[in-house]
């Protein structure tokens, strides 16, 4: 009741439509995406085919054995997991991120199951994929960090915010660039600046999108010369590459 009279007084005052299509949005837990588009947006519950390595979406249906694209093979990370695919509802809210620091309570609720139905909850420390210095000072915060809170604050796993740099300012990574491209750009971009913190340690990297893994496997790369012994990614969500 007082949710519903919230939501309707803040409709009132701050009158929104639906980033993605033309509806209203009726419930401020749902973000800057109506709820019929978060209806629409494919949030992963475990019955999907998923390749076992990168998360790849395959189909709707499980297959009753791993199944692997290979087009991940000679990835660093051991494994990628994410909440749903880079789409709609998904999508909106992840651009949104990248210029206000914010998160629905709808995006929030779907962290918990992901992370633990990927097995990540295991891992010994969480570090965001870090922003260049420069972009941190343009942006003023990591939209990494607020989704490794998330993971924090229900699985009591420490964050690592300074291990991990990012040495070079590289340009925004859009879905569009191709695997070559964004090979290139991300390529020695990333240092373990306290190697001795990460020896030894089961590392979840986190980070808002996971496009072609080319970020996630030179962030796994050094961290395993760093003495890692395993590297995971969780992301909000999997584009799906054509
Ligand atoms: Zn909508
Ligand atoms: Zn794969």
């Amino acid at each position: 009741m007082l949710k519903a009279l919230q939501n309707s007084l803040l409709s009132i005052v701050f009158p929104q439509e639906c980033s993605t299509c033309t509806r209203q949005v009726d419930d401020i837990r749902d973000g800057i995406a109506c709820g019929e588009c978060w209806a629409a947006t494919r949030i992963f519950d475990g019955s999907e085919m998923l390749c076992h390595k990168c998360g790849a979406y395959f189909d709707t249906t499980a297959a009753p054995v791993p199944v692997f694209c290979h087009k991940c093979d000679d990835h660093h990370y051991d494994r990628a997991a994410a909440a749903g695919v880079y789409e709609k509802a998904l999508s909106a809210s992840i651009i949104n991120l990248k210029s206000t620091p914010f998160l629905p309570d709808r995006l929030k609720a779907i962290v918990p199951a992901a992370v633990e139905r990927a097995g990540f909850t295991k891992a010994d420390v969480l570090v965001p994929i870090p922003l260049s210095k420069q972009r941190l000072i343009e942006r003023g915060y990591n939209q990494s960090e607020m989704v490794a809170s998330i993971v924090l604050r229900f699985s009591g796993i420490p964050v690592d915010r300074s291990s991990l740099a990012r040495k070079v300012h590289t340009p925004i990574h859009r879905v569009a660039m191709d695997n070559k491209a964004r090979e290139l750009t991300v390529k020695n971009a990333f240092a373990v600046t306290r190697p001795k913190l990460i020896a030894g340690k089961a590392v979840l990297l986190i980070d808002d999108v996971f496009t072609s893994g080319a970020t996630a496997s030179n962030c796994a790369r050094v961290l395993k010369r760093s003495g890692a012994t395993e590297v995971n990614i969780f992301t909000l969500a999997r584009a799906v590459m054509t």
